[in-house]
């Protein structure tokens, strides 16, 4: 078993707190990647139909030891198949190179707003839950006012948000709603993208006074937050370093240190403006 906890979602599921994204692994790398951090005690497998490489994350799963039953798999619905019948077709396209039954968590890349299809296509996402192919459903890139849309108009509150969340990029106003509704934060750029911010003097300093890496605390920050978290490298000693979060505390002043790196600014898209297809 690894060593990581798992957080409740509010049905009643569990996800494990650490995960393992796979954005940018090149597809011929995934299996290799996925099989290594399976290795280094992740559970959690972050994909996506526009990463490319589910293929390789499903060849994973097929061989490795570890029971289905206790890897938690989550991929995206690419912005391209928004809509009801589109959002089917791409869920089984998925479940085919996965090479799953049932997925563990399905989530809607990004809203699109300026398309205003995300409610329509979250009918879809809960018409594949009603339908026993996916156990947990939710969101990405989602801000207040889409979550709130989909919280008027739709039957199905999503479990998670996965988000831009780092230090320097906290999303405080966003946790809040969360937390208010009983939807869980998910981190995507943890560690911000290899940016800068493992380089920050605060980060650096407070890394070596707890004896870590920058990664680590930076990690368990996270981790305190009570976010779920997701961090990539193909890098199997940082693998193994990303996830040994679970034996040290960062205290209040710790935390206090951490909160200077913010500045406020995205690293990534706007998801107001984002509109890639
Ligand atoms: P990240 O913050 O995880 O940073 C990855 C970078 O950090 C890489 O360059 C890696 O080499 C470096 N790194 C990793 N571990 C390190 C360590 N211990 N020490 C030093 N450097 C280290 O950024 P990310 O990959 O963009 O985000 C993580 C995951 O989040 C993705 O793989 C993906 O699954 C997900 N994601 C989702 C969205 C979305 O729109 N939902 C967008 C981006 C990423």
């Amino acid at each position: 078993m690894s060593g990581v906890p798992s957080l409740r979602m509010y049905n009643g599921l569990e996800i494990p707190q650490v995960g393992f994204g796979v954005f940018l692994v090149p597809p011929e790398e995934t299996k290799q990647a996925v099989a290594e951090a399976i290795k280094a005690g992740y559970r959690l497998i972050d994909t996506a139909q526009g990463y490319r490489n589910e293929e390789g994350v499903g060849a994973a799963i097929a061989e490795s030891e570890v029971p289905r039953d206790e890897l938690f798999i989550t991929t995206k619905l690419t912005n391209s198949e928004h809509g009801y019948d589109t959002t089917l077709a791409a869920f089984d396209g998925s479940m085919k190179k996965l090479g799953l039954d049932v997925l563990d968590l399905f989530l809607i890349h990004w809203p699109l707003p300026m398309f205003d299809q995300y409610v329509e296509t979250w009918r879809a996402f809960e018409r594949l839950l009603a339908d026993g192919r996916v156990r947990s459903i939710g969101v990405s890139n989602f801000e207040i006012p889409h979550l709130q849309r989909l919280l008027s108009e739709t039957d199905v509150k999503p479990t998670v948000n996965q988000v831009e969340l780092h230090p320097e990029f906290p999303q405080e106003e966003l946790r809040t709603y969360h937390d208010e509704h009983g939807i869980l934060t998910e981190s995507w750029g943890p560690l911000g993208q290899g940016k800068g911010l493992l380089e920050n003097p605060e980060i650096v300093e407070l890394a070596r006074r707890k004896d870590r890496t920058p990664a680590q605390v930076v990690l368990r920050w996270h981790v305190q937050l009570g976010c779920v978290v997701i961090p990539k490298s193909v890098n199997p000693d940082r693998m193994r370093e990303n996830i040994d979060l679970f034996d040290f505390e960062l205290d209040d002043a710790d935390m206090a240190d951490i909160s200077k790196v913010r500045t406020g600014q995205r690293l990534g898209a706007d998801p107001n403006e984002f509109a890639m297809l």
